[in-house]
């Protein structure tokens, strides 16, 4: 007994100290990242919750003692239970293909009474009365719109500016001249070069042709049926500055997206380009310049996994990235997919980006069939117009998103603990809202873009 006693004593020592070591670094890291009440609640918890501990060790009481540290063993089991999870689907590959015509950014750009627009609402008259919606508004980055800043506009136009000026370079001749390069070679080499170039993770996968659109959306080959699929593609994310996304749906947030499309491209056509040179056909997909759908493409690569508000979650910055993606001949060593059934399970049960979308887009059901695949479906109709009326591209979805808090050790911790444990799956959520807000507040965009 008196071997169990002094046991117990000096684990509610360590208790003690590992709680307040553990909770004043969260105090201080949310402090730094300016979450002002999570940083209030973890220092009142840090100065609280390790008192019982330390006044058992204190006192000797051991009976506390004993209880307490049956507590922990009991927890720590509780945390290992593998508790259900989501079934592994079977419906996770699209039967059809897309047509770019019908996204949302390519029905922005039909002019009313030109032939394109007249042609598209004939064949799909359903789709009038919700588009019509979206232009009575303002319209993104027009003056009279709700998050109107000249400065954060006027950058954000001159970052998709540039983005589009990259528009000859997406493709070109290939060299004649084969160099001959294991696909082991230049996994290693392109694994690299993406990192020193800016991207996060890079990842490769087979192309289906699911992942290509059947006709095209935008530009001058508007209508054209895309028929020339290359075999694999190569995809990589960049990351969206946890800063300026926190500020969202605010001016920060496109000027943002804008930077990272520019950031995606270049590598894409650096990448794209180095391979033609290397005698391998290659394409760069850039913004304004898609021919396949990138989250799918992402997906397949091992990138992560689509979730409830319809962007990839990657495992570390959740959606708060950007997708860049070279489609080429080149046989790439591909990743099989397989779903996270973590990160789908945390999804399934979350719903915090639903919750906090101010135009009620995303879904609070479970994954539904859309072309044969189960999935979550945002109402992009209703984002669209909501994009319109303050803008930018919103992303309040996207800043709340538990996943996408930033990359330390703490949050990381977190994360960890969502993939490892289906209990802490289970708390993690009420968790996320006692320290930052059901539905937190947007941050203040940086005082330099911010308008006086
Ligand atoms: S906020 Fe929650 S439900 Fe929405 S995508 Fe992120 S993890 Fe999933
Ligand atoms: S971008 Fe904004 S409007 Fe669109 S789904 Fe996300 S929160 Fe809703």
């Amino acid at each position: 007994m008196d071997l169990i006693s002094s046991l117990a004593l000096y684990f509610c020592l360590t208790c003690a100290i590992l709680f307040l070591i553990g909770l004043s670094y969260s105090a201080i890291v949310f402090w730094i990242e300016k979450e002002n009440r999570a940083s209030f609640r973890a220092t009142l918890i840090a100065l609280f919750l390790p008192i019982p501990y330390f006044l058992s060790w204190h006192y000797a009481w051991e009976i506390v003692a004993i209880i307490l540290f049956i507590d922990f063993i009991l927890t720590a089991i509780a945390f290992c239970i593998p508790l259900s999870t989501p079934e592994n689907r079977t419906d996770s590959f699209p039967k059809t293909q897309i047509d770019e015509r019908d996204i949302m950014f390519s029905r922005n750009e039909l002019k009313p009474g030109s032939q394109r627009y007249e042609e598209y609402y004939s064949k799909n008259p359903i789709r009038k009365a919700t588009d019509d919606e979206f232009r009575k508004e303002a319209g993104l980055l027009s003056k009279k719109s709700i998050f109107y800043n000249s400065l954060a506009y006027a950058a954000s136009n001159a970052s998709f500016y540039t983005v589009d000026q990259f528009k000859n370079a997406i493709d070109g001749p290939v060299n004649p001249e084969k160099e001959k390069i294991s696909p082991e070679r230049m996994f290693e080499f392109l694994t690299g070069w993406s990192k020193k170039l800016g991207a996060l993770n890079i990842g490769f996968t087979k192309i289906e042709n699911y992942h290509y659109y059947s006709h095209k959306g935008r530009g001058e080959n508007y209508g054209q049926e895309i028929k020339e699929h290359h075999k694999y593609a190569i995809v990589f994310t960049v990351e969206m500055t946890q800063e300026m996304v926190a500020a969202a749906p605010q001016a920060s947030i496109v000027m943002e997206s804008g930077q990272q499309y520019l950031e995606a491209g270049r590598i894409a056509i650096q990448i794209g380009q180095f391979l033609r040179s290397l005698g391998y056909a290659a394409k760069a997909h850039i913004d304004g310049n898609y021919e396949v759908i990138c989250p799918l493409v992402a997906r397949d690569a091992g990138l992560g996994e689509i979730g409830r508000m319809g962007l990839l979650m990657t495992p570390k910055e959740g959606p708060r990235v950007r997708l860049g993606i070279i489609t080429t001949n080149f046989k790439v060593p591909v990743h099989k997919y397989q779903q996270n059934h973590n990160l789908l399970d945390f999804c399934n049960r979350c719903k915090k980006c639903a919750d906090i979308c101010p135009s009620k887009s995303i879904s609070f059901d479970g994954p539904k069939q859309v072309s044969g695949i189960k999935r979550w479906q945002i109402n992009s109709e209703a984002c669209f117009t909501y994009w319109a009326k303050a803008g930018t591209d919103c992303g309040r979805c996207m800043a709340t998103c538990p996943y996408a808090h930033p990359d330390n050790l703490l949050h990381n911790s977190i994360r960890w603990g969502i993939k490892h444990s289906p209990l802490f799956r289970r708390i993690a959520v009420p968790l996320d809202d006692f320290f930052y807000g059901r539905k937190p507040k947007s941050a203040d965009m940086p005082n330099w873009i911010k308008e006086n």
